[in-house]
């Protein structure tokens, strides 16, 4: 690892202006999970380092204007023990559950993750299916975006944050009893478990307990997470019984087939992603007390 400067403000104005005097050779830390494995392996070197885990002004889980806000520096660790997550957020819930090891969701933060980017983080596959926007601030002013604009690729980084800037928060439309989500991934260990592949849905149900709207998000199966538009279609105007569910699994199967078709992951992914997909029809039916 090459030296650096160290730099740990107290605010996020200080912050913004450090970034903004050394926007071409710093780099931000929070949690450090994966930042550190980078400047480890020389992936990045820079001459300063930014620490932003004393912000405490970023770390929040609240809801206000019909939206629920998690500020960056909200650690896996604080979601998961978070009431209003578990009680009203499951997807949100189940992916703080699925993340890495104890010690991962202790110091690894939403900020770092959505900024990150991975083809194989959690968040941006469930944030997506939520419809979450990014709030991002710099010296220059406060700007947002959906996830989906966020997550394209921008040289250096894998998303669409700029070098001066601070992802502040991400917030989703808040919870009321007609929405019901969930999330299922499949790992390489169980709690170390980097996604291998994983989907997660936002379904809105109308008086009779049929799909209003839907939103279906694939997970590690392209550079970032996408919607299926011909799922999604598939579902609205279905009843929640599983039975009426069950035949949209093969949509499933066709759109990791299309995705993916000459990777040898593809035969095991084709029938996995059935069986992930089934377990999220599941726990929507379960949430809305169908089963
Ligand atoms: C053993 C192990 C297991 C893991 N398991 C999983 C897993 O199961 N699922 C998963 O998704 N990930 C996993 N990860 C990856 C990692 O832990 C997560 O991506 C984590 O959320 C990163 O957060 P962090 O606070 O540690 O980010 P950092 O390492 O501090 O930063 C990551 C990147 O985000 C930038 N950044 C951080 N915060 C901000 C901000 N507010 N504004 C602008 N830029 C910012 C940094 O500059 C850096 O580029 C694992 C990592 C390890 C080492």
């Amino acid at each position: 690892m090459r030296a650096f400067n160290f730099f740990s403000p107290e605010t996020v104005e200080e912050a913004l202006d450090l970034l903004s005097q050394h926007q071409d050779s710093i780099a931000v830390i929070a949690g450090g999970t994966d930042l550190i494995i980078d400047l480890n392996e020389g992936g990045k070197k820079p001459d300063y380092v930014l620490d932003i885990s004393q912000l405490k002004e970023l770390d929040y889980i609240s809801e206000s204007d019909g939206m629920l806000h998690i500020g960056a520096n909200t650690t896996f660790a604080t979601l998961e023990k978070n009431e209003l997550i578990s009680e009203y957020y499951p997807a949100i819930a189940k992916m703080a559950d699925y993340m890495g090891s104890p010690q991962i969701r202790e110091l690894g933060t939403v900020g770092g993750n959505v900024v990150s980017a991975s083809v194989a983080g959690d968040s941006p596959t469930v944030f997506l299916a939520y419809d979450a926007t990014v709030v991002l601030q710099s010296k220059r002013g406060t700007r947002e975006m959906s996830i989906e604009e966020f997550n394209v690729n921008r040289g250096k980084f894998r998303c669409q944050i700029e070098d001066d800037e601070l992802l502040i928060e991400v917030k989703i439309p808040q919870a009321n009893s007609n929405f019901a989500t969930a999330y299922r991934k499949f790992g390489k260990r169980k709690s170390l478990a980097i996604v291998v592949l994983a989907t997660a849905m936002r379904i809105e149900r109308d008086r009779d307990n049929r799909i209003k709207d839907a939103r279906v998000t694939l997970g590690a199966v392209s550079l970032h997470p996408m919607r299926s538009p011909k799922i999604e279609k598939a579902l609205i105007g279905k009843k929640l019984d599983m039975e009426e569910l069950e035949p949209v699994l093969q949509l499933y199967t066709e759109e990791i087939d299309a995705a993916i078709a000459s990777r040898p992951s593809v035969v095991y992914k084709r029938e996995g992603i059935r069986g992930l997909a089934k377990g999220c029809m599941m726990d929507v039916l379960e949430q809305y007390g169908l089963v």
